[in-house]
């Protein structure tokens, strides 16, 4: 039986009974009193007992009927509570993921009713998991409620809140179709409320936001008003939220199609990515390095390229940082070192091999093993070896990237500084770390094709180098005027396209063929063999 079924028939028996009270009662209370005074004759049993059973069941009836209420009243408040759970976030007491929907629909259709718009705006805290990392549980939640009340405060009161979970919050703001420049003042201000320093614990905490916003503009099909649904608007904030992020975070953006385009092909790349590596995709080319004074070559920096079935010509500068991103930096580089280990034992001993490696990589302890194993196992030298590494590698744990550094040295490996002049390191830190050489930055040495100013830069740059005893590589020559210019400079080595773009290994194998520089090995009969199967003179 329901609740409401047993409420009913409790009310019933108790109305009942007194339905029956009045009726018989009316006969037999008179008489019964009569007969307590002491006058008149002694009521009828059968009517007093029916009297009786007739006070008991109202008595029955009344107390299940109040027991029943007051059942189903604790019950409707455990079900509040329940459905305020099930609604509301505990911590911070906005909407959560759940009712942020439901609550959107409804406040769309409202706008849409009053001729109103409404934005959805994704807000998100950059860098939180730092706080609560290095702060603790209790920081994270207390910079989470102050961030709740922030934004609360600067909400109109018809908007909703909610956070979504983790450090993700959301608003839906509804404002007028003509002023929608009210959403853009909206974030700015939320962006920089948030941004200030609050205190917990005695500590001061700092974070930045990144915001994305989505309207219903769009979506009104051949004149009826079909507002964007919650869902939809969601989702495309996110979108612009992700696209603030990768800004460089701190800042807001509209949604825009191409965005969620990007980010299909950012989702295709990582796929291509996860896949190509077991399938070999990615393989290594080179790119020379010539003496500049005598113009002789001296070796070859390896970069990556990817032969993607799919995808057409990706730049290592879109799929390395993404393979880092992704976790595979390590893996990928592991697997072109390796080839290209294969690939350089055919080359005469006195030619280098350069290879460029990760700053994630070298928040690896295990890397200098892992790279000194792969030498062994590949019987290449380490004195062939040379790795390049930027200076962004300066700015992470130093005392990690010097015990690397070292370690390798110890063993013959070099390390070169790559990118110099776009880091902003100081001498200090480029004095504290046993570099070997230094790569000058093509973006300087392209500039050398125009103007006075540019060789003054270059010159001071190749000055510093001297300075520190240390040998430079200049990357970028694509012409001749720039050769000479850098050959009046000092005494430098140099890469660039005027030598030829970087190849594969087939093409260097050639290109070493013909100039007699493949490497000898040792015949059956001990006679010596190029690698390219001609026999050596002598
Ligand atoms: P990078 O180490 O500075 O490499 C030199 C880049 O300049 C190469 O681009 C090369 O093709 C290009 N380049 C060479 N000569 C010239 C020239 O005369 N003019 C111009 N404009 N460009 C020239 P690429 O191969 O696209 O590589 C881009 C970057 O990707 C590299 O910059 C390096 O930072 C990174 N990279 C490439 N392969 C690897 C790898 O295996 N591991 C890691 N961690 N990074 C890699
Ligand atoms: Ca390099
Ligand atoms: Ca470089």
């Amino acid at each position: 039986m329901g609740r409401a079924e047993r409420d009913l028939v409790a009310l019933g028996i108790a109305t009942a009974a007194i339905l029956l009270f009045v009726g018989t009662g009316g006969m037999v209370v008179p008489q019964v009193i009569h007969a307590w005074l002491g006058g008149g004759k002694t009521p009828d049993p059968l009517l007093v007992s029916t009297l009786l059973l007739n006070i008991a069941l109202v008595i029955f009836g009344w107390r299940r009927y109040a027991e029943l209420t007051s059942e189903i009243a604790e019950r409707r408040k455990a079900e509040e509570i329940a459905r305020q759970l099930s609604e509301i976030d505990p911590l911070t007491g906005t909407l959560n993921r759940r009712s942020i929907g439901p609550a959107t629909d409804q406040l769309l259709t409202d706008a849409h009713a009053s001729g109103r718009l409404a934005a959805f705006v994704m807000v998100d805290l950059d860098n939180f998991k730092l706080v609560n990392d290095l702060n603790g549980h209790l920081a994270g939640d207390a910079l989470l409620k102050l961030t709740a009340e922030r934004i609360r405060a600067l909400l109109p009161k018809d908007a909703l809140l909610a956070r979504l979970g983790g450090d993700e919050f959301a608003c839906v703001v509804p404002y007028d179709a003509r002023n929608p420049d009210r959403i853009d003042q909206f974030a700015s201000l939320l962006i920089e409320r948030v941004s200030q320093p609050s205190e917990f614990n005695g500590l001061t905490f700092e974070v930045t936001v990144s915001v994305g916003m989505a309207a219903d503009i769009p979506g009104r099909a051949q004149g009826s008003p079909v507002p964007t649904d919650a869902q939809t608007l969601i989702h495309r904030a996110d979108i612009a939220m992700y696209h603030a992020k990768k800004q460089g975070k701190n800042r807001y953006f509209w949604f825009e199609e191409a965005m969620e385009s990007e980010l299909r092909f950012r989702s295709e790349l990582e796929t291509g990515i996860r896949r190509g590596i077991p399938r070999g995709e990615f393989v290594p080319f080179y790119e020379q390095q010539i003496d500049l004074a005598t113009g002789e070559l001296t070796g070859f920096e390896m970069l990556a390229r990817w032969r993607s079935p799919t995808l057409s010509t990706v730049s290592p500068e879109i799929f390395i940082p993404i393979a880092e991103e992704i976790g595979l930096i390590g893996e990928l580089s592991e697997n072109l070192i390796e080839q290209a280990l294969e690939d350089a034992k055919e080359w005469d001993p006195k030619l280098s091999l350069s290879i460029n490696i990760s700053p994630v990589q070298l928040r690896d302890p295990w890397f200098s093993q892992k790279l000194l194993q792969m030498l062994v196992r590949h019987s290449f030298p380490p004195q062939r070896l040379d790795i390049e590494i930027t200076e962004s590698c300066l700015h992470e744990n130093i005392g990690l990237v010097r015990s690397i550094i070292t370690s390798l040295r110890n063993q013959g490996v070099t390390i070169s500084l790559d990118d110099f002049g776009t880091g902003f390191s100081s001498l200090a830190q480029l004095r504290s770390l046993p570099f070997d050489r230094l790569k000058i930055d093509r973006s300087f040495v392209s500039e050398l094709k125009d103007g006075e100013d540019s060789d003054k830069l270059v010159q001071a740059i190749v000055s510093l180098g001297d300075g520190l005893e240390l040998p430079m590589t200049a990357e970028g020559i694509e012409d001749p005027t720039i050769l000479t210019k850098l050959q009046k400079m000092g005494e430098l080595k140099g890469q660039g396209y005027l030598y030829g773009r970087p190849e594969d290994a087939g093409a260097v194998r050639a290109r070493l063929a013909s100039a007699g520089l493949l490497a000898a090995r040792a015949a059956p009969d001990g006679e010596c063999v190029l690698t390219d199967g001609r026999r050596a003179a002598g």
